[in-house]
């Protein structure tokens, strides 16, 4: 089936409108040859007439000498002849009529005709018997008689040759106006067809045109590196289509670049991480302890100044493991992990922790997934911690957990202040903080964990209550299925 498309659509509609007008040209052009045809058959039958009504005239005046012939002899010799050119005029009076087409015509015909008889009788019946019998008298009356009828008859002759001549000019004054009209009509489409051919291509050009300049010159900001490039979805149907295509594509490269980007990110800061924690840890881990033996025997102020010097080594080893979190892989086993209880494990623990102290708590929901609890109990602590840090005293903690298609999600939701747009970017990148005792590790540790998991951590719409912040995280079911 085919598809109108607004670009086959104008294309039909164009191509459509010059066909229209060669074909009205090409029928009025039909049109007019018909009526010059028309025309000069009707000049070649006034034409036919004319020149049968010359010979009709000659035809006459042949007869009328056979008679006076006849009379010159003075016997019944030449009457043979004169009975010939009799015929011919009869003959010929036919022909005539055959091409008379007004009344006049046709009663100047029959007035030749019955004139034609008059001339007969008064040969035959008036002059011949004269001559016969020598009453030369006679012969010349009736010879003057006959000649009246024949200067009747050339005088009708003469009408009917001018009433075709009359004919002929109609004719051809028919005939010219037809081949002017033909003409004017062919000059009109010289002149209108290459118009309507220059609109028609000029309106689907700028239609076809436009879009594709616009499209190659997002085409040519993508190439120079510009991902943050859209373009403007609009005109004819698969332009509006290609365009969004386009969009699509452009984000997509988008999100595969940020992708890529971090987790080159993270794996440099693995590397680096993995070298500098082995330099760090143990040091750090003798520094420790020797703090906490000597806080042992320090009094007073040297012991809250020990105390300081502990918490920051904490601080520092905190960090460190983080960083050492981020390139660890996971582990290769795997196991069957219910997600329910292990949120309300780790809501317990918390809890224990005093971290979830005057906080209102709700999980919902059940899921399975394939992973690791222990990275996964990791993960779901980073953001029920987040949560219930941007909830504070009295706010409230949801868990909401679900199942769809091959996907496992659970969703962390608080009604604190939510997430500030400026933040929303920059959310996962390591050392990204607005705590001033945060690592900023949390978020991109909990989101490596469930990458290697092939699932993934994001901020979703919406929090509790309908306000604060949400996020969720997302891994397949089993552990053949990735979930992007
Ligand atoms: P840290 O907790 O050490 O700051 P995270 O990576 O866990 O590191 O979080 C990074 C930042 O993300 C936080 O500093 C905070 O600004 C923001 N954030 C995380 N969770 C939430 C939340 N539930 N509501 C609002 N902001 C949050």
């Amino acid at each position: 089936m085919i598809s109108w498309s607004g670009t086959a659509r104008r294309l039909a509609l164009g191509f459509g409108a010059l066909l229209l007008l060669f074909a009205l040209a090409a029928g009025i052009a039909l049109a007019g040859l018909g009526r010059i045809h028309e025309g000069m058959a009707r000049m070649r039958d006034a034409e036919e007439g004319m020149r049968l009504a010359l010979e009709l005239s000659s035809a006459v005046r042949d007869q009328y000498a056979h008679q006076a012939h006849t009379i010159i002899i003075g016997d019944r010799s030449h009457l043979g002849f004169y009975a010939a050119a009799e015929a011919r005029v009869l003959e010929l009076t036919d022909r005539v009529r055959d091409h008379a087409t007004g009344d006049d015509e046709r009663a100047w015909v029959e007035d030749i005709r019955s004139a034609s008889g008059e001339l007969d009788a008064i040969f035959r019946q008036r002059i011949v018997p004269a001559v016969v019998r020598g009453d030369r008298q006679t012969v010349r009356l009736e010879h003057g008689q006959a000649q009246v009828v024949v200067t009747r008859i050339q005088e009708r002759a003469a009408q009917l040759v001018a009433a075709f001549e009359a004919a002929i000019a109609r004719a051809r004054a028919g005939a010219d106006a037809a081949e002017r009209r033909i003409l004017a009509w062919l000059v009109g489409l010289l002149l209108g067809a290459p118009l309507l051919a220059a609109a028609v291509s000029l309106s689907i050009g700028r239609s076809i045109a436009g879009p594709l300049a616009i499209l190659r010159a997002g085409a040519a900001r993508l190439a120079e590196g510009d991902l943050s490039v859209r373009i403007d979805e609009a005109g004819p149907d698969e332009f509006r289509a290609l365009a969004r295509r386009f969009n699509e594509m452009a984000a997509a490269i988008a999100s595969h670049q940020a992708r890529l980007v971090e987790s080159e990110k993270l794996a440099g800061i693995g590397r680096l991480a993995a070298g500098v924690a082995h330099e760090i840890n143990n040091p750090l881990g003798v520094i420790l302890g020797y703090v906490r033996l000597l806080r042992r025997k320090a009094e007073g102020g040297l012991y809250a100044d020990l105390a300081i010097v502990e918490e920051e080594g904490l601080r520092a080893k905190e960090i460190v493991d983080g960083l050492l979190e981020l390139a660890r892989p996971l582990p290769p086993e795997r196991e069957r992990v219910a997600l329910r209880e292990l949120c309300e494990e780790v809501l317990a623990r918390l809890g224990e922790a005093r971290v979830l102290e005057e906080v209102a708590l709700r999980v919902s929901g059940a899921a399975t997934a394939d992973g690791h609890a222990g990275k996964l109990r990791q993960v779901v602590t980073n953001l029920v911690r987040n949560a219930a840090e941007a909830a504070g005293r009295g706010g409230r903690v949801e868990l909401a957990l679900a199942e769809e298609g091959g996907r496992a999600t659970v969703e962390v939701r608080d009604d604190g202040p939510g997430v500030a747009a400026a933040a929303r970017e920059r959310l996962f990148e390591p050392f990204f903080t607005t705590r001033d005792r945060g690592t900023g590790l949390g978020l991109a540790i909990s989101r490596a964990i469930a990458r290697a998991h092939g699932g993934d951590v994001e901020l979703a719409a919406g929090g509790a209550s309908g306000g604060g912040a949400c996020f969720r995280l997302t891994l397949p079911r089993s552990a053949g299925e990735g979930t992007r």
